[in-house]
C-alpha cells in the first residue's frame, strides 16, 4: 500500500544519501599504487632538483643548507636563538656544556606575532622581532648583552654560505611586503641597527627540519634526515656532495632542505588532487603554490575538513541541510580539534559539543559520526602522502650508499605529528609498506628548532674559534 511505498521510498533516499557519501569520502582515499606513485615521482622531482641543468625549473628546491659536520659534543657556550615560523615565534638561550658533562639548557619566551606583523612591511616584521629580543634579553637580566645568534626561520632560502639566508618565497600565511629575494640575516641586521641598543652576532640560518635533524643527531648518530609536520610540512635529509650539483666540491655530504612542500606546483599532483584541495588552495595566500603541504599540514586539514563538510551540507547529507554563518567561516577547524575528535577516548557526545564549541549547534548524532569519518579520512591521506614523500627520502638515501638495506633514524617534530592521535602510526605503517628495504625509526625532538639552531650555531663558532687550518 501507500505506507510501504513510502518506506521505500525513505529507504532508497538514506541509501543514495550514504552511496553519496561514501562516492566523496573515496575520492579522499588513495590506493598503495597511487602512494607508490607518489613516491616514484617525488623522487624524480629530488633528482631533478639537484641536478644543475634542471633545478632552476624543478618544484623540489633541494636547497644546499651549508650544514656538514653534527655536533661531536665538544661545543661549548652561550647562544640565542631565534624560531620564526611554526606555530609560535619564540626567543631562547640556549647553553651548552661539552665534555662529559655534555647537555643543553635552554630559556625562552614565546612572543605573538601580530597579524599586522605578518601582513605589514618586512621592516615592521623584523622591528617587531627585534622589539622581542630586547625584551628577552631584559627578562633574562642580560640587557646588552652580545651573543652569537642562530636564527631558526622556517622558509625556502637560498643559501651560499650558513649566515645567508635569501628568502625565495614566503609559505603558511605570512606575506609582509619587502622580504621575498632579501637576506633575512641583512634584515635583521639592519633592524638590530635602528633599534641602537645591542649588537648580535648572526652566525647561522637553519630551517626548522635541519634544527630538528641536529638535535636529534645529537643522540642518535643514525639520525640523517629531519621531518615537520606542522603549521607547514618540509624535510631535509644528508645528501652526497658528488650529487648536490649546485654547490662546488665532491668529498663528504651537505644536509639538504628540500623544501617538499612545493611538490606538485608543477602539477605532479592534480591526479590526486579533490574539488576540495582545489578550493583550499584558491581561497589561500599563495595559490597554485605548496600544493603537496596543503594536503597534509595544520594548517590546511581543518579546511579540506571544512569544504567537505560545506559540500555535504550543501547537498542536504549533513546538518539536516542547514549552511551556518559559522561552517562558513574559514579557519575554525584548528589542528587541536581536529585531533581531539579524533580521538579513540572520545564518546560521541564529546564530539557533539566540540561541535557545538565550534558553533555548529544544529548537530546530531549521526551528523558527529560523519564529521569524525570526514576528519578521519582527511587525516589518514595526509599521514600517508607525507609517508610517501618520506619512502623516496630514505630509499634515496639507501641507493647512494648502494645498501641492499638501511637503517636509519628520522627527527621529527611538529604539532600535528606530535599531538594527533593516528597521524604517527599511520605514518610509520605507511613509510615501512612503501619502503621496505629501509629500516626507519622515528624521533620526536624535543624542541628541534630552537635547540638545533644553536647546536648549529655552536658547532660554526667551534670550527670559526679553531681557525683557519
Ligand atoms: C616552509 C619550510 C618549513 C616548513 C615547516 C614550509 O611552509 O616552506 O621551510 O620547513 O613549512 O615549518
Ligand atoms: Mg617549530
Amino acid at each position: 500500500g501507500k505506507g510501504a511505498a513510502m518506506v521505500t521510498a525513505v529507504a532508497y533516499r538514506l541509501a543514495t544519501q550514504q552511496a553519496e557519501r561514501q562516492r566523496v569520502l573515496d575520492t579522499l582515499r588513495l590506493s598503495r599504487e597511487q602512494l607508490l606513485e607518489v613516491k616514484r615521482r617525488m623522487g624524480e622531482e629530488m633528482s631533478r632538483g639537484l641536478a644543475k641543468e634542471t633545478h632552476p625549473g624543478a618544484s623540489v628546491r633541494m636547497l644546499p643548507t651549508y650544514v656538514r659536520s653534527t655536533p661531536d659534543g665538544t661545543e661549548h657556550g652561550d647562544f640565542l636563538a631565534l624560531d620564526l615560523g611554526g606555530t609560535n615565534f619564540r626567543v631562547l638561550l640556549v647553553r651548552v656544556r661539552g665534555g662529559k658533562r655534555r647537555n643543553v639548557e635552554m630559556h625562552n619566551k614565546i612572543y605573538a606575532i601580530p597579524q599586522e606583523a605578518m601582513h605589514g612591511t618586512g621592516e615592521e616584521l623584523f622591528d617587531h622581532i627585534v622589539h622581542c629580543i630586547a625584551d628577552f634579553l631584559e627578562y633574562m637580566g642580560m640587557k646588552g648583552a652580545s651573543l652569537p645568534l642562530g636564527f631558526t626561520f622556517s622558509f625556502p632560502c637560498r643559501q651560499n654560505k650558513l649566515d645567508q639566508g635569501i628568502l625565495l618565497k614566503w609559505t603558511k600565511g605570512f606575506k609582509a611586503s619587502g622580504c621575498e629575494g632579501e637576506d633575512v640575516v641583512l634584515l635583521l641586521k639592519d633592524a638590530i641597527q635602528r633599534r641602537e641598543e645591542f649588537d648580535l652576532d648572526v652566525v647561522a640560518v637553519v630551517n626548522d627540519t635541519v634544527g630538528t635533524m641536529m638535535t636529534c643527531g645529537y643522540e642518535d648518530p643514525h639520525c640523517e634526515v629531519g621531518l615537520i609536520v606542522g603549521t607547514g610540512t618540509n624535510a631535509c635529509y644528508m645528501e652526497e656532495m658528488r650529487n648536490v650539483e649546485t654547490v662546488e666540491g665532491e668529498e663528504g655530504r651537505m644536509c639538504i632542505n628540500m623544501e617538499w612542500g612545493a611538490f606538485g606546483d608543477l602539477g605532479e599532483l592534480d591526479d590526486f588532487c579533490t574539488e576540495f584541495d582545489r578550493a583550499v588552495d584558491e581561497r589561500s595566500t599563495n595559490p597554485g603554490k605548496q600544493r603537496y603541504e596543503k594536503m597534509i599540514s595544520g594548517m590546511y586539514l581543518g579546511e579540506i575538513v571544512r569544504n567537505v563538510l560545506l559540500d555535504f551540507t550543501a547537498k542536504g547529507l549533513l546538518f539536516r541541510g542547514r549552511l551556518s554563518e559559522r561552517l562558513k567561516t574559514r579557519g575554525i577547524f584548528e589542528t587541536r580539534f581536529l585531533s581531539q575528535i579524533e580521538s579513540d577516548r572520545l564518546a560521541l557526545r564529546q564530539v557533539r559539543s566540540i561541535l557545538q564549541h565550534l558553533g555548529l549547534t544544529s548537530s546530531t548524532c549521526d551528523d558527529s559520526i560523519l564529521v569524525k569519518e570526514v576528519c578521519s579520512v582527511v587525516s589518514h591521506r595526509a599521514a600517508q602522502l607525507c609517508a610517501a614523500g618520506l619512502a623516496a627520502v630514505v630509499d634515496r638515501i639507501r641507493q647512494n650508499r648502494h645498501l641492499p638495506e638501511l637503517r636509519i633514524t628520522v627527527g621529527v617534530d611538529g604539532t600535528l605529528y606530535k599531538l594527533h592521535p593516528h597521524f604517527s602510526s599511520i605514518m610509520l605503517d605507511t613509510v615501512r609498506d612503501l619502503a621496505p628495504q629501509c629500516k626507519v625509526t622515528f624521533l620526536q625532538s624535543e624542541d628541534g628548532s630552537g635547540k638545533g639552531a644553536a647546536l648549529i650555531t655552536a658547532v660554526a663558532c667551534r670550527i670559526r674559534d679553531a681557525g683557519p687550518h
